[in-house]
Protein backbone atom coordinates (compact mmCIF):
# COMPACT_ATOMS: atom_id res chain seq x y z
CA UNK A 1 0.00 0.00 0.00
CA UNK A 2 2.53 2.34 1.02
CA UNK A 3 4.95 1.23 -2.47
CA UNK A 4 1.42 2.50 -4.17
CA UNK A 5 1.33 5.61 -2.50
CA UNK A 6 4.83 6.56 -3.00
CA UNK A 7 4.77 5.79 -6.47
CA UNK A 8 1.87 8.24 -6.90
CA UNK A 9 3.71 10.66 -5.24
CA UNK A 10 6.72 10.16 -7.03
CA UNK A 11 4.71 10.53 -10.53
CA UNK A 12 2.93 13.58 -9.39
CA UNK A 13 5.93 15.10 -8.98
CA UNK A 14 7.51 14.36 -12.32
CA UNK A 15 4.11 15.06 -13.91
CA UNK A 16 4.35 18.48 -12.16
CA UNK A 17 7.62 19.34 -13.53
CA UNK A 18 7.16 17.96 -16.98
CA UNK A 19 4.17 19.94 -17.16
CA UNK A 20 6.16 23.07 -16.05
CA UNK A 21 8.54 22.42 -18.26
CA UNK A 22 6.58 21.89 -21.58
CA UNK A 23 4.39 24.67 -20.54
CA UNK A 24 7.45 27.19 -20.44
CA UNK A 25 8.93 25.36 -23.23
CA UNK A 26 5.73 26.17 -25.27
CA UNK A 27 5.21 29.25 -24.24
CA UNK A 28 8.96 30.41 -25.39
CA UNK A 29 8.44 29.13 -28.83
CA UNK A 30 4.99 30.64 -29.09
CA UNK A 31 6.39 34.25 -27.83
CA UNK A 32 10.00 33.85 -29.77
CA UNK A 33 8.13 33.50 -33.58
CA UNK A 34 4.99 35.28 -32.79
CA UNK A 35 3.03 31.93 -33.30
CA UNK A 36 -0.13 33.23 -31.93
CA UNK A 37 -1.51 36.29 -31.44
CA UNK A 38 -5.24 38.28 -30.23
CA UNK A 39 -8.33 36.90 -32.23
CA UNK A 40 -6.06 33.60 -33.92
CA UNK A 41 -7.79 30.82 -34.86
CA UNK A 42 -5.79 28.01 -34.29
CA UNK A 43 -6.56 24.69 -36.14
CA UNK A 44 -4.89 21.91 -33.83
CA UNK A 45 -3.84 19.01 -35.60
CA UNK A 46 -4.42 15.83 -33.68
CA UNK A 47 -3.38 12.68 -35.38
CA UNK A 48 -3.79 10.45 -31.47
CA UNK A 49 -0.34 10.22 -31.19
CA UNK A 50 1.41 11.07 -27.86
CA UNK A 51 3.11 14.86 -29.59
CA UNK A 52 -0.15 16.22 -30.91
CA UNK A 53 -2.53 14.83 -27.43
CA UNK A 54 0.49 16.80 -25.42
CA UNK A 55 0.32 20.14 -27.70
CA UNK A 56 -3.29 20.31 -27.61
CA UNK A 57 -2.76 19.87 -23.60
CA UNK A 58 -0.36 22.09 -23.45
CA UNK A 59 -2.07 24.81 -25.97
CA UNK A 60 -5.55 24.24 -23.69
CA UNK A 61 -3.59 25.33 -20.46
CA UNK A 62 -1.77 28.03 -21.73
CA UNK A 63 -5.06 29.57 -23.28
CA UNK A 64 -6.37 30.00 -20.10
CA UNK A 65 -4.15 31.86 -18.71
CA UNK A 66 -2.75 34.01 -22.08
CA UNK A 67 -2.93 37.91 -22.26
CA UNK A 68 -4.21 37.13 -25.51
CA UNK A 69 -7.64 35.91 -27.04
CA UNK A 70 -7.20 33.02 -29.35
CA UNK A 71 -9.59 29.98 -30.26
CA UNK A 72 -8.86 26.50 -30.55
CA UNK A 73 -9.84 23.55 -32.61
CA UNK A 74 -8.54 20.35 -32.88
CA UNK A 75 -9.32 18.51 -35.82
CA UNK A 76 -8.32 15.08 -37.31
CA UNK A 77 -8.16 13.45 -40.64
CA UNK A 78 -9.52 10.00 -40.86
CA UNK A 79 -7.94 8.77 -43.61
CA UNK A 80 -9.95 5.79 -43.73
CA UNK A 81 -6.83 3.22 -42.86
CA UNK A 82 -8.39 -0.13 -42.12
CA UNK A 83 -8.45 -0.86 -38.38
CA UNK A 84 -8.65 3.49 -37.56
CA UNK A 85 -10.53 3.27 -34.13
CA UNK A 86 -12.87 5.89 -35.41
CA UNK A 87 -14.69 6.50 -31.72
CA UNK A 88 -10.89 7.53 -29.72
CA UNK A 89 -10.52 10.83 -30.77
CA UNK A 90 -14.24 11.86 -30.49
CA UNK A 91 -14.79 9.98 -27.37
CA UNK A 92 -11.41 11.97 -25.80
CA UNK A 93 -12.25 15.06 -27.30
CA UNK A 94 -15.39 15.51 -25.60
CA UNK A 95 -14.42 14.33 -22.43
CA UNK A 96 -12.21 17.28 -22.46
CA UNK A 97 -14.77 19.74 -23.76
CA UNK A 98 -12.76 20.80 -26.96
CA UNK A 99 -14.37 21.99 -30.05
CA UNK A 100 -13.10 19.13 -32.70
CA UNK A 101 -13.67 18.30 -35.74
CA UNK A 102 -13.16 14.84 -37.92
CA UNK A 103 -12.00 15.15 -41.65
CA UNK A 104 -13.02 11.99 -43.24
CA UNK A 105 -10.94 11.31 -46.78
CA UNK A 106 -10.21 8.11 -47.93
CA UNK A 107 -6.62 8.82 -48.90
CA UNK A 108 -5.25 5.41 -48.26
CA UNK A 109 -7.19 3.64 -50.97
CA UNK A 110 -6.27 6.91 -53.39
CA UNK A 111 -2.60 6.01 -51.70
CA UNK A 112 -2.91 2.23 -52.58
CA UNK A 113 -3.83 2.68 -55.88
CA UNK A 114 -1.09 5.19 -57.07
CA UNK A 115 1.89 3.77 -55.60
CA UNK A 116 3.37 0.64 -56.58
CA UNK A 117 3.79 -2.44 -54.28
CA UNK A 118 6.68 -2.51 -52.07
CA UNK A 119 7.42 1.61 -52.53
CA UNK A 120 6.86 3.60 -49.74
CA UNK A 121 3.37 5.85 -49.93
CA UNK A 122 4.36 8.55 -46.97
CA UNK A 123 5.33 11.10 -49.68
CA UNK A 124 2.10 11.38 -51.86
CA UNK A 125 0.41 10.70 -48.31
CA UNK A 126 1.62 13.84 -46.82
CA UNK A 127 0.92 15.25 -49.75
CA UNK A 128 -2.73 14.35 -50.07
CA UNK A 129 -2.93 15.23 -46.05
CA UNK A 130 -1.22 18.77 -46.61
CA UNK A 131 -3.97 19.84 -49.15
CA UNK A 132 -6.88 18.07 -47.36
CA UNK A 133 -5.38 20.14 -43.56
CA UNK A 134 -4.59 23.66 -45.91
CA UNK A 135 -8.31 23.56 -47.70
CA UNK A 136 -9.54 22.88 -44.30
CA UNK A 137 -8.32 25.26 -42.12
CA UNK A 138 -9.29 28.14 -45.08
CA UNK A 139 -13.02 27.14 -45.65
CA UNK A 140 -13.28 27.41 -41.85
CA UNK A 141 -11.62 30.51 -41.27
CA UNK A 142 -8.20 29.07 -39.15
CA UNK A 143 -5.52 31.68 -39.34
CA UNK A 144 -2.90 29.28 -38.06
CA UNK A 145 -2.68 25.46 -38.41
CA UNK A 146 -0.59 23.92 -35.34
CA UNK A 147 1.64 20.60 -35.95
CA UNK A 148 2.88 18.69 -33.22
CA UNK A 149 6.65 18.43 -34.51
CA UNK A 150 9.40 18.39 -31.71
CA UNK A 151 12.94 19.32 -31.00
CA UNK A 152 13.98 15.83 -32.32
CA UNK A 153 11.71 15.93 -35.35
CA UNK A 154 13.17 18.96 -36.69
CA UNK A 155 16.94 17.59 -36.13
CA UNK A 156 16.09 14.72 -37.75
CA UNK A 157 14.53 16.79 -40.90
CA UNK A 158 17.86 18.93 -40.50
CA UNK A 159 20.32 15.83 -41.23
CA UNK A 160 17.76 14.49 -43.59
CA UNK A 161 17.89 17.06 -45.97
CA UNK A 162 21.59 17.05 -45.31
CA UNK A 163 22.66 13.66 -46.35
CA UNK A 164 19.70 12.95 -49.04
CA UNK A 165 18.75 16.22 -50.16
CA UNK A 166 22.48 18.39 -50.16
CA UNK A 167 20.36 21.45 -48.60
CA UNK A 168 20.62 22.63 -44.78
CA UNK A 169 16.97 23.54 -44.08
CA UNK A 170 14.45 21.56 -41.36
CA UNK A 171 11.30 21.96 -40.17
CA UNK A 172 10.71 26.08 -39.33
CA UNK A 173 8.68 26.83 -36.44
CA UNK A 174 6.73 28.86 -38.32
CA UNK A 175 6.09 28.23 -42.27
CA UNK A 176 3.82 30.83 -44.50
CA UNK A 177 2.44 27.85 -47.25
CA UNK A 178 3.90 28.68 -50.55
CA UNK A 179 0.44 29.65 -51.88
CA UNK A 180 0.73 32.47 -49.02
CA UNK A 181 -2.79 31.59 -47.55
CA UNK A 182 -1.56 29.91 -44.22
CA UNK A 183 0.25 29.90 -41.59
CA UNK A 184 1.73 26.77 -39.56
CA UNK A 185 3.18 26.77 -36.27
CA UNK A 186 5.23 24.12 -34.42
CA UNK A 187 4.52 25.09 -30.77
CA UNK A 188 5.86 21.70 -29.29
CA UNK A 189 9.76 23.44 -31.27
CA UNK A 190 11.80 23.74 -28.11
CA UNK A 191 10.07 20.18 -26.50
CA UNK A 192 12.26 17.40 -26.08
CA UNK A 193 10.86 14.34 -27.67
CA UNK A 194 11.48 12.18 -24.29
CA UNK A 195 9.40 15.07 -22.12
CA UNK A 196 6.72 14.69 -24.60
CA UNK A 197 6.99 10.95 -24.19
CA UNK A 198 6.91 10.64 -20.60
CA UNK A 199 4.33 13.11 -20.42
CA UNK A 200 2.06 11.28 -22.61
CA UNK A 201 2.56 7.94 -20.66
CA UNK A 202 1.52 10.17 -17.27
CA UNK A 203 -1.37 11.57 -18.93
CA UNK A 204 -2.67 8.06 -19.73
CA UNK A 205 -3.75 9.51 -23.60
CA UNK A 206 -5.77 7.15 -25.33
CA UNK A 207 -2.86 6.79 -28.20
CA UNK A 208 -3.64 5.15 -31.48
CA UNK A 209 -0.95 3.15 -33.48
CA UNK A 210 0.91 5.08 -36.58
CA UNK A 211 1.33 1.58 -38.40
CA UNK A 212 -2.37 1.03 -39.72
CA UNK A 213 -1.50 2.01 -43.14
CA UNK A 214 1.00 -0.37 -43.34
CA UNK A 215 3.24 1.49 -44.19
CA UNK A 216 6.96 0.76 -43.42
CA UNK A 217 8.55 3.51 -40.97
CA UNK A 218 10.96 5.95 -43.05
CA UNK A 219 13.82 4.34 -42.72
CA UNK A 220 16.25 6.63 -43.62
CA UNK A 221 14.58 8.73 -40.45
CA UNK A 222 15.07 5.80 -38.51
CA UNK A 223 18.92 5.90 -39.21
CA UNK A 224 18.84 9.46 -38.40
CA UNK A 225 17.22 8.80 -35.22
CA UNK A 226 19.93 6.36 -34.00
CA UNK A 227 22.81 8.31 -35.15
CA UNK A 228 21.47 11.06 -33.02
CA UNK A 229 20.86 8.31 -29.87
CA UNK A 230 24.28 7.15 -30.21
CA UNK A 231 25.93 10.83 -30.17
CA UNK A 232 23.93 11.49 -27.55
CA UNK A 233 24.98 8.51 -25.52
CA UNK A 234 28.43 9.49 -26.01
CA UNK A 235 28.18 12.93 -25.77
CA UNK A 236 25.34 14.35 -23.68
CA UNK A 237 24.66 17.57 -24.71
CA UNK A 238 25.24 16.98 -28.67
CA UNK A 239 21.45 17.76 -29.67
CA UNK A 240 21.05 20.37 -27.28
CA UNK A 241 23.78 21.78 -29.22
CA UNK A 242 23.09 20.82 -32.79
CA UNK A 243 19.74 22.63 -32.15
CA UNK A 244 20.92 25.47 -30.37
CA UNK A 245 23.27 25.62 -33.71
CA UNK A 246 20.34 26.57 -36.42
CA UNK A 247 19.04 28.85 -34.56
CA UNK A 248 22.62 31.04 -34.40
CA UNK A 249 23.35 30.89 -38.10
CA UNK A 250 26.53 32.77 -39.13
CA UNK A 251 25.99 32.83 -43.01
CA UNK A 252 29.66 34.47 -44.10
CA UNK A 253 30.54 31.35 -42.70
CA UNK A 254 28.53 28.74 -44.85
CA UNK A 255 28.87 28.99 -48.47
CA UNK A 256 25.61 30.21 -49.64
CA UNK A 257 26.64 33.37 -51.99
CA UNK A 258 22.60 33.98 -51.65
CA UNK A 259 23.06 34.57 -48.24
CA UNK A 260 25.84 36.31 -48.19
CA UNK A 261 27.51 38.73 -50.59
CA UNK A 262 30.80 36.89 -50.62
CA UNK A 263 32.11 38.68 -54.29
CA UNK A 264 31.82 42.11 -52.85
CA UNK A 265 33.81 41.64 -49.83
CA UNK A 266 37.03 44.02 -49.90
CA UNK A 267 39.47 44.75 -47.48
CA UNK A 268 38.32 47.68 -46.13
CA UNK A 269 34.69 46.05 -45.27
CA UNK A 270 34.06 46.48 -41.57
CA UNK A 271 34.13 43.16 -40.02
CA UNK A 272 31.78 41.91 -37.03
CA UNK A 273 34.70 40.74 -34.53
CA UNK A 274 32.79 38.03 -33.61
CA UNK A 275 32.76 37.36 -37.18
CA UNK A 276 36.48 37.00 -37.06
CA UNK A 277 36.57 33.63 -35.27
CA UNK A 278 37.05 30.38 -37.05
CA UNK A 279 35.75 28.24 -34.16
CA UNK A 280 33.78 29.59 -31.79
CA UNK A 281 34.28 27.90 -28.06
CA UNK A 282 32.80 25.22 -27.79
CA UNK A 283 29.96 25.05 -25.52
CA UNK A 284 29.74 21.92 -24.00
CA UNK A 285 28.21 20.61 -20.40
CA UNK A 286 30.83 20.42 -17.79
CA UNK A 287 29.76 16.45 -17.54
CA UNK A 288 30.30 15.52 -21.54
CA UNK A 289 33.85 17.14 -21.12
CA UNK A 290 34.57 13.88 -19.11
CA UNK A 291 33.97 11.50 -21.69
CA UNK A 292 35.11 14.21 -24.89
CA UNK A 293 38.23 13.28 -26.22
CA UNK A 294 39.72 16.32 -24.62
CA UNK A 295 42.67 16.42 -27.69
CA UNK A 296 39.77 17.38 -29.80
CA UNK A 297 38.81 20.44 -28.33
CA UNK A 298 42.31 21.54 -28.08
CA UNK A 299 42.51 21.49 -31.94
CA UNK A 300 39.49 23.42 -31.90
CA UNK A 301 40.42 26.17 -30.05
CA UNK A 302 43.70 25.73 -31.67
CA UNK A 303 41.71 27.03 -34.97
CA UNK A 304 40.63 30.18 -33.45
S1 LIG B 1 3.06 6.20 -42.24
FE1 LIG B 1 1.13 5.82 -43.35
S2 LIG B 1 -0.27 7.44 -42.64
FE2 LIG B 1 1.80 8.07 -42.10
S3 LIG B 1 2.48 9.31 -43.84
FE3 LIG B 1 3.19 7.23 -44.24
S4 LIG B 1 1.58 6.35 -45.50
FE4 LIG B 1 0.69 8.15 -44.52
Amino acid sequence: MNEVIQTDRKNKLEYNKLHKRLRRNVGRAIDDFKMIEDGDKVMVCLSGGKDSYTMLEILLNLKASAPVNFELVAVNLDQKQPGFPEEILPNYLKSIDVPYHIIEEDTYSIVKDKVPEGKTTCALCSRLRRGIIYSWAQEHQCTKIALGHHREDIIETLFLNMFFGGKMKSMPPKLLSDDGKNTVIRPLAYCKESDIAKFAELKAFPIIPCNLCGSQENLQRKQIKLMLKSWENQFPGRIENIFRSISNVAPSHLMDRGLFPFADLTNDLQINRDEETLFDEPVIKQESIASFDQSSILNVKSLN
